[in-house]
C-alpha cells in the first residue's frame, strides 16, 4: 500500500467532484525556470523546422493544406457573441475572449493534428535516413511520396493506444505514406472514430478498458516486435514538441490581428487537458515565446481531473482519478484518462498557472452556447476550455492569483484565447446528439 494521499482542500475537492479551480504554488517566473528545463527553445525550433521540410509532402498529399503551402494550422478567431453572451450571464466584464480553432484543424480535425501527425513524420524521417531515402535535411521530402519510399514504410507498422483523436489522426497520416497502423482504442473511443480509420485500412482493435490499459497492450505488443513502433502518449517527447509548435504560430497570429499582449494585457490560455501532451506541448512554447506575460490553465472533467490529481499531490502518474474514488464516466471523450502522462506533471511545475474542474454539464452548456453565438461546432472536450475566463476572474483562487501577479487592474484589458481542441470530423448527426444532450441538460 503507498501512502494515503495528503488531505488538502484540493483533493477534497477533487473527491466529492465539485468543480474547481488549483492554482500550482509551484509556478515560477521564466527568468528563473527556462534554463533549468531539459528541454528549451532548441528543440521547440527543430520540430518547426521538421514541419516545414515536410511542408510541400503534405501539400502534395492532402488537398485542404494547399492553400497553406502544407503548414497544418488553425485560426484564432474572436466570438464577440459568445463572449456578450457570457458577460450577460456572469454580470461580469470578461475582457477579449478568442477561440483557438484546432477543433477544425486540417487532415486530423483534432488537436492531434498538431502531435500526432509530428509524430510520424518524426519517425518516418528517422527510417528514411537510415534506408538512404533522404540524403539529409536539404532533400526533397516528396521523393517520401515515391513507389520505393513506400516499400521502405510498408515494412514498419505503427501502434498507437488512443480515446479517439490520437488514432484518427495516426492513421491518417501512417496510412497516407504508406505504414500498416494499429490503433488500439479505448472503452470511449466513438464508432464513428474506428469506421472512419477501418475505411483506410487501418486495424482498429477495440479494447473494453480505459486508456491506460489499452496503452499497455500496445506498448507490451510493440516491445517484442522490433519492426513495430509504438507512439507512446504517455511517454513521447515526439508528440509534445508537435504540439509546442502551436505557440510561434499564435504569437504570429496575434501580431497579424493587432492584439497587444504586454504587462498591461496580459494572455491566458485555456487548454482541454486529457493525458497532458498537447497542453503541455503547448504551455512549453508558450512560456518559452511570451514568457510571464501569458497564464497557462487546463481544464478537466470532474470525473477525470489526472492531471490536476497529479500535480496538487505530487504524485503526477503514480496516482489515479480512480485512486480517490472517480469513475472516468464522462462525455468528453478525449479527456477521458485516468493517469496523466509519465513527464508532463513534472515539466509542468514551474510553468502551468493552474488547472481547473468542468462539470459534464457545464461543458455541453457551453457547446450549446458556442453554436447558438458563433454557429461554432465542438467536441465536448472542447467546450471545457469555456469554463476557464470565469474560472479565473470569478473564483475567489482566481481572484488571489490575479492578484499575486500583479494582474487585478488589467483583468478586463486580459485576451483569454479558448483552445477548442477537436469537432471538425464529427459527423453532423452526432454534433445535433451533442445539442440534444444539452438542451435536456
Ligand atoms: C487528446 C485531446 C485532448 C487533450 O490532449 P492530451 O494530450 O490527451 O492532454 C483534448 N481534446 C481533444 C478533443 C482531444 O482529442
Amino acid at each position: 500500500m503507498r501512502d494515503a494521499l495528503p488531505e488538502t482542500d484540493a483533493i477534497r475537492q477533487l473527491k466529492a467532484r465539485e468543480p474547481m479551480l488549483w492554482i500550482n504554488p509551484h509556478w515560477q517566473p521564466a527568468s528563473r525556470c527556462i534554463a533549468t528545463l531539459p528541454i528549451g527553445r532548441r528543440d521547440l525550433e527543430e520540430a518547426a523546422a521538421r514541419l516545414h521540410r515536410f511542408a510541400p509532402l503534405l501539400q502534395q498529399l492532402f488537398a485542404e493544406l494547399e492553400h497553406s503551402q502544407g503548414i497544418i494550422e488553425s485560426a484564432l478567431m474572436p466570438i464577440p457573441s459568445f463572449t456578450a453572451a457570457l458577460s450577460a450571464s456572469s454580470g461580469r466584464d470578461v475582457g477579449t475572449i478568442l477561440l483557438k480553432a484546432d477543433h477544425a484543424l486540417p487532415v486530423a480535425g483534432s488537436i492531434k493534428a498538431r502531435g500526432g501527425i509530428y509524430a510520424v513524420l518524426h519517425f518516418a524521417e528517422r527510417k528514411a535516413i537510415e534506408h538512404g531515402l533522404l540524403a539529409g535535411a536539404d532533400s526533397d521530402y516528396r521523393r517520401l511520396l515515391s513507389p520505393e519510399a513506400r516499400r521502405v514504410f510498408s515494412g514498419y507498422e505503427l501502434t498507437v493506444g488512443s480515446t479517439g483523436n490520437l488514432g484518427l489522426s495516426i492513421g491518417i497520416m501512417g496510412a497516407a505514406l504508406g505504414f500498416s497502423v494499429t490503433v488500439h482504442m479505448s472503452r470511449e473511443a466513438k464508432e464513428w472514430k474506428k469506421a472512419r480509420l477501418r475505411a483506410r485500412g487501418v486495424r482498429v482493435v477495440e479494447h473494453a478498458s480505459d486508456y491506460t490499459a489499452a496503452c499497455v497492450v500496445a506498448r507490451d505488443e510493440a516491445r517484442r516486435n522490433p519492426r513495430l513502433h509504438f507512439i507512446d502518449d504517455e511517454n513521447s517527447l515526439e508528440l509534445f514538441l508537435g504540439y509546442s509548435v502551436a505557440a510561434l504560430r499564435l504569437r504570429d497570429q496575434l501580431k497579424l490581428i493587432g492584439r497587444p499582449i504586454d504587462e498591461e494585457h496580459p494572455l491566458f490560455l485555456h487548454l482541454p487537458c486529457g493525458v497532458g501532451g498537447a497542453p503541455g506541448g503547448i504551455t512549453f512554447g508558450a512560456r518559452l515565446v511570451f514568457g510571464d506575460l501569458v497564464h497557462c490553465f487546463f481544464a478537466e472533467p470532474v470525473e477525470a481531473p489526472c492531471m490536476t490529481l497529479g500535480m496538487a499531490s505530487g504524485r503526477h502518474a503514480a496516482v489515479s482519478v480512480y485512486d480517490i474514488g472517480l469513475s472516468l464516466r464522462t462525455d468528453a471523450d478525449g479527456l477521458a484518462v485516468s493517469r496523466p502522462s509519465q513527464f508532463v506533471g513534472r515539466l509542468m511545475e514551474p510553468l502551468l498557472s493552474g488547472c481547473y474542474t468542468v462539470r459534464d454539464s457545464e461543458m455541453f452548456r457551453h457547446l450549446l452556447a458556442l453554436h447558438e453565438t458563433e454557429a461554432i461546432e465542438i467536441e465536448p472536450p472542447s467546450a471545457a476550455a469555456a469554463a476557464g475566463p470565469l474560472m479565473v476572474l470569478g473564483n475567489e483562487a482566481g481572484r488571489r492569483y490575479l492578484d499575486a501577479h500583479g494582474l487585478l487592474p488589467f483583468a478586463s484589458q486580459a485576451t483569454h484565447i479558448l483552445w477548442t481542441t477537436g469537432g471538425a470530423l464529427v459527423p453532423a448527426e452526432q454534433h445535433a446528439e451533442f445539442r440534444r444532450s444539452a438542451r435536456s441538460g
